[in-house]
Parts: C-alpha cells; sequence; structure tokens
C-alpha cells in the first residue's frame, strides 16, 4: 500500500499544524539560513514541507504501510532540518500562526536515532554524554573553567590557532576561533545560599551551566540589583535547564532534566524563578508542555512556567528603585531569539534600559535577526553560523554604540568574537548582559570595561 501526501492524510496528526502554512513566502526574509544560503530548503516555507514528508514517512513505518515513491529519503532531507537554527524569527512573522517550533522540536525528537552521516551515531553519543553528564556537574564545569583560564594564561589557544590542523579539527577549530576571554573573576554560588530581606518576594535564581560557568559576575549583578529592589534571592538544588537536549530532540534527557528541577524548585517555595539566560528561560517557560497529560507533573509543570520569569521581565513587575549613577554612553540592544521570538519579550528589556541615567539607546535596523550562535549551533555549522554574524554585524557597527547588551550567554559569547574590530580605524565595542549595566547604576563596580 502506497500513501500520498496531502491534507486528508494529515488529519489526526500532530503536523496537522502543518496545514496552517499558506505558503505565503512571509517569512523567507526574516529566516537567517534562508538569507544567507538563498535555498528554499533552507527557509521555513521549505522545511516545513520537508517536515511534512517527514511525518508522511514515520507514520507510515509506524502503521506498517509503505509511503509513496515520490518521498525522497530521510537522510537527504534531515540536514536541511539540521541546519535550522530554531531562532524562531519565522513564526514572529508568520500572518498565519504557524507553530514552527512545535514542528520542529518534535520532527528532530521523532527522527534523532536516524544517522545522516557515518560519523553521526559517535556524534550523538558524544552530545548525549555533555547533556546528562557534564552540563549537570557544576564542579566540573567550574573546574573545566579554571583548566581553561590556565590554558589562556600560557597562551595555548593562540598557538593552537596558528596550527592549520587545529583549526580545521570538527568542533575544535570553530571552539578556537571563539574562544572568549574568561574575566578573572570567579565567586561561586552554590545552593542553599540567600542575599535580601526575608520579608521581600522569593526570588529562585537559577544558575545554568554556560552561564555561571562564563559569566559568573553576571549572576552576581542580578543578585545585587534584585536586591537593591526589594526581593529576596536564594540558589535553589537544581540542575541543568536541558535547553541543549530538547533543542536536539534528545526529548528523555531534556525530559529527566526537567523534572529533576520542577520538584527541586518548587519544593523551595519561590514566588518566582528567575533567569538571565534567554536560551535556559524558553525551555524553562515550556516545561509545562513537556508534562502536558502527565498524571503526576502536569498540574505542577502549569504552576512552575508561571512563576518562570527572565530578569528584565521581573524588573517591569514594580517601579525600579532610583539609581545612583550616570553611566554616559551610547548602547545597542541584541535581542536574544529565544527572549523575541520564543518567550515573546519585546519591549521589557528595552524599557528597563531606558531608565538607566544617561543611557542613549541606538535602535537596530533589522532587531528580530538572530546573531548565528543558536546554543552549540556555531560549533555545528560554523560556516552558516559566521555569514548570519556577518549580517548582524554590518547591522550593529553601523551603530558606532560603546556597548552591546544580549541577554543570553551563546549570543554574548559569538559577539565577543564576532565584534572584534577587522582594522585599526573601527571602534572597539563592549559586550555586556544588560543587567550589568543595571548593577552599575545602583553604584556597584566592575562591570564595565576599563
Ligand atoms: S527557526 Fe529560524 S532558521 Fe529555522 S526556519 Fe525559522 S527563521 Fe529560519
Ligand atoms: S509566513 Fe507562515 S504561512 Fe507564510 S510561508 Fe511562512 S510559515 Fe507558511
Amino acid at each position: 500500500m502506497t500513501t500520498d501526501i496531502n491534507a486528508e492524510n494529515l488529519a489526526d496528526s500532530p503536523f496537522d499544524l502543518l496545514k496552517a502554512c499558506i505558503h505565503c513566502g512571509m517569512c523567507l526574509s526574516t529566516c537567517p539560513t534562508y538569507r544567507v544560503t538563498g535555498s528554499e530548503a533552507e527557509s521555513p516555507r521549505g522545511r516545513l514541507y520537508l517536515m511534512k514528508h517527514l511525518d508522511m514517512k514515520h507514520r507510515g513505518a509506524e502503521s506498517g504501510t509503505q509511503t509513496n515513491e515520490r518521498i525522497t529519503s530521510a537522510t537527504g532531507i534531515l540536514p536541511h532540518l539540521d541546519n535550522c537554527l530554531g531562532c524562531l524569527s519565522c513564526e514572529t512573522a508568520c500572518p498565519s500562526g504557524v507553530q514552527y517550533g512545535e514542528l520542529l522540536f518534535k520532527t528532530r525528537k521523532d527522527w534523532v536515532s536516524h544517522p545522516r552521516t557515518f560519523w553521526y551515531p559517535l556524534q550523538r553519543w558524544v552530545k548525549q554524554l555533555i547533556f546528562s553528564h557534564v552540563l549537570t556537574h557544576r564542579k566540573w564545569l567550574v573546574s573545566g573553567r579554571h583548566f581553561y583560564k590556565l590554558l589562556q594564561r600560557f597562551g595555548v589557544f593562540s598557538w593552537l590557532k596558528r596550527l592549520t590542523w587545529a583549526r580545521s579539527l570538527p568542533w575544535v577549530g570553530p571552539a578556537l576561533a571563539l574562544a572568549p576571554v574568561i574575566p578573572h573573576r570567579y565567586k561561586p554560588l552554590h545552593p542553599g545560599l540567600s542575599f535580601g530581606n526575608t520579608s521581600g518576594e522569593r526570588v529562585a535564581l537559577m544558575l545554568g551551566c554556560v552561564m555561571d560557568a562564563v559569566y559568573n559576575h553576571v549572576h552576581w549583578a542580578t543578585i545585587q540589583v534584585l536586591v537593591e529592589n526589594g526581593y529576596y534571592v536564594y540558589i535553589p538544588e537544581q540542575t541543568c535547564c536541558g535547553a541543549l537536549a530538547h533543542h536536539a530532540g534528545e526529548e528523555a534527557i531534556a525530559r529527566d532534566l526537567a523534572q529533576q528541577n520542577l520538584v527541586s524548585i518548587l519544593h523551595s517555595n519561590p514566588d518566582w524563578i528567575v533567569l538571565n539566560s534567554a536560551g535556559c528561560g524558553s525551555t524553562m517557560k515550556e516545561i509545562s508542555k513537556q508534562f502536558a497529560g502527565d498524571t503526576v507533573f502536569e498540574e505542577k509543570a502549569k504552576h512552575f512556567s508561571e512563576k518562570v520569569v527572565d530578569i528584565m521581565v521581573l524588573l517591569t513587575k514594580k517601579p525600579l528603585r532610583p539609581m545612583k549613577k550616570r553611566l554616559s554612553m551610547t548602547v545597542v540592544y541584541h535581542a536574544a531569539c529565544h527572549l523575541q521570538h520564543a518567550q515573546k519579550v519585546r519591549l521589557e528589556p528595552e524599557a528597563v534600559l531606558r531608565q538607566i541615567p544617561g543611557i542613549d539607546l541606538i535602535p537596530l535596523s533589522e532587531p528580530e535577526l538572530c546573531c548565528g550562535s543558536a546554543g552549540i549551533y556555531n560549533l555545528e555549522h560554523p560556516e552558516i553560523s559566521a555569514d548570519i554574524m556577518a549580517l548582524k554585524r554590518l547591522d550593529i557597527i553601523k551603530t558606532q554604540a560603546d556597548v552591546l547588551v544580549s541577554g543570553n550567554p551563546g549570543c554574548l559569547l559569538q559577539f565577543a568574537a564576532g565584534l572584534r574590530p577587522q582594522t585599526t580605524e573601527e571602534k572597539p565595542i563592549a559586550i555586556l548582559h544588560p543587567i550589568e549595566l543595571l548593577a552599575e547604576a545602583y553604584g556597584y563596580r566592575g562591570y564595565l570595561p576599563q
């Protein structure tokens, strides 16, 4: 028996959502991979069509029926879906309400075990190991940070960058290109610590993995600003948020981590669960979707999602207390995709930044465009990522701003490498998290470059 792809056959499938696409193409110009490749297969509309093919294949395999010969091989289709950043800019642009993210992550989950290349099973095993055994162990991450600093101090990265063979190694070459200069300051944070007056609203701070290992000072800025504004901040028992596993289609790992966080953080009775990392925030905000239909965890997951909030949104919940210091500088704000497109947080960060005395906020021409970071996308797809960063760079450099701020560690790493001056005439731009500017304005020191 063969099965054709048509609307009737797609009924009763989670992929019914695909039928919302009216093929208008309004998403194309906002899609970074389409912008840099010009290929329909690398566009949201093209990928939706490919997902439809895969769904038919998947359901054909499950029901024991054979799908039509016209359906292209999955091995030929999957790389186009793997090339998607998951930035969800297409969802924001779509007039028909296509839930592209739902479809993408469902497809990735269904096809994650299907080999694309000879090395794919090994790559997948390494990623699973990292997601479930490295990112979940803070001690390992902190030790990794200290080891990294040591290598940096002895110039190992500069030496490796000069070796052609090292630059051409997968993952290693792109990592060397990024190789951020990590600040010297590291003040450990761990579950059990708390700050501020206990009469304030209880804020559970999520530490994350990269955020704490590379941008630990951003957590301290977050704590300082929240305490200045009357909140009681504490560090609950927690593990990795599972965002990278979820985006890679490794749902079993993502769900296990989500469940651990759900149980331990709710047990600490927070009023808010605050994040300063857009990627982690978007995954934790959607925890209710992961547990939909689960008799034990569905209600708890909804309750949890309602409490998850980005730091810049929490700071708009009540008037900010007066800041003490004037920061005379021009600032450009890059809205992380997982904040503006996934969490639909668009106005709050700039509304907060405008309250900092002396800040002149300069708009970007294309504020919706991704920077090409997307979790570990810049390590897995370095060429496309670099092309996207080049587009973003043009938009930012022409503003001549002193500082670029963004609320996501992946974006901060991408900009630290991508906005390095390319000529002696080019003005250097400092890369900061928005909360660092607020901490400075409240009188805390050490966040601005000297
Ligand atoms: S999620 Fe981003 S990269 Fe993927 S299709 Fe949509 S706009 Fe393009
Ligand atoms: S904008 Fe929406 S409806 Fe139009 S092609 Fe893109 S996904 Fe389909």
